[in-house]
């Protein structure tokens, strides 16, 4: 068996044999006069141009700027909604209900649990290890693989510890399970970070899949634009699971224009805005009596630990000021998203009073 071949050993055997809902706009191409997709042949609202047309199931000139965003060809990109959907989507492909398991590695992002409890896979969860800033522990994952794993997720950097995974341990689980499992890295915040992306060890690594999003660094969170990156044929078969329609119009229209030559300007402006303030808040933070440890962070947020985090989130939401608690995940922890200059000196402000 090739490579892919093993791979796709790993899909659902109902997912391979699943002929997909094939919409109108896939089998069309090149008409003139549409009377295949019982649309409206007007938008009434004069001011909702286009809206009455179902949009391409993926469509092209978005796919085009996300290859060029993320250095790789087009057949290898999935648009979805959010990269949650990407998160469900691998859930829903690759694990039988009752059957099959997703590997975690926490204190992590909360959806792959809950996307694991929605299809009815199983959890195995190897922590991060703590007193190495919640590094992973590559053997400690591969000892925990059983054959009911599917996919193991990795978050680097990591929600909502804030640091990166290191790149030659997730290079070491990703090889080790070539042809066993998948390995999804969520890179959410991977532009607030001074690493290149994963995204390039696919061609040499198919049981690797990389989720992006315009959530973030985009400032698109309220769109829902995520990219599911994958060998070609991963992404055929997540290409049968996803809605027909995944991105509507008026997104569509708002991710073309993030990813204009003057979008992509004011992204990397707002990252870099973003980072300086971060620096600023690294600098400050540890600085304060309250807090006792500030976890490094590649990413827009900061994790810290205080002797009584909800007391100062009481005090923080006293004054308008919404952090997370953490405490779940890492006892006595908050974690504090990077803001405007002014909503960062408020969080300073808020925990210098003690
Ligand atoms: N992954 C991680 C690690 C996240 O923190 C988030 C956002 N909370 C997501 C994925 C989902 O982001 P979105 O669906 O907006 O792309």
């Amino acid at each position: 068996m090739t490579k892919i071949d093993q791979v796709l050993a790993l899909v659902r055997p109902d997912i391979l044999a699943l002929a997909p809902y094939s919409s109108a706009r896939k089998e069309a191409k090149g008409g003139r006069v549409w009377l295949d997709a019982n649309e409206n042949p007007e938008t009434p609202a004069a001011h909702q141009p286009l809206f009455n047309r179902y949009p391409e199931p993926q469509p092209a000139n978005l796919l085009e700027r996300l290859g060029s965003l993320y250095g790789m060809p087009v057949n290898q990109l999935l648009v979805t909604r959010g990269s949650d959907e990407g998160i469900d989507l691998l859930l829903r492909t690759f694990c039988r209900a009752g059957q099959d398991a997703i590997l975690i590695t926490p204190p992590t992002y909360g959806m792959y649990v809950v996307a694991a409890g929605i299809q009815g896979a199983k959890v195995i969860t190897v922590p991060l290890v703590r007193n190495t800033n919640f590094s992973l522990d590559a053997d400690a994952v591969l000892a925990a693989v059983t054959p009911a794993v599917k996919i193991v997720f990795l978050c680097s950097p990591n929600n909502p510890t804030g640091g990166l995974l290191e790149r030659a341990a997730v290079m070491k689980v990703i090889r080790a399970l070539a042809g066993r499992a998948i390995v999804a890295v969520d890179e959410a915040y991977v532009d607030f970070s001074d690493v290149p992306s994963l995204a390039e060890e696919i061609p040499a690594n198919p049981n690797l899949v990389v989720l992006r999003t315009l959530s973030k660094a985009f400032g698109l969170a309220g769109a829902r634009v995520g990219t599911t990156i994958a060998d070609p044929a991963v992404i055929a078969v997540l290409q049968k699971v996803i809605a027909p329609y995944p991105v509507p119009v008026p997104v569509l229209l708002a991710a073309l224009a993030a990813l204009s030559p003057e979008g992509l300007e004011a992204a990397q402006q707002s990252v870099a805005q973003l980072i300086k303030e971060r620096a600023r808040l690294m600098a400050a933070l540890p600085k304060l009596p309250v807090v006792k440890t500030v976890w490094p962070s590649d990413t827009n947020y900061i994790l810290i630990e205080v002797a009584d985090a909800a007391r100062l989130m009481a005090t923080a939401r006293a004054a308008g000021i919404v952090w997370r608690d953490r405490s779940k995940d890492v006892s006595n922890t908050i974690r504090i998203t990077v803001g405007t200059a002014e909503e960062n000196n408020q969080t300073l402000e808020v925990l210098s009073r003690g």
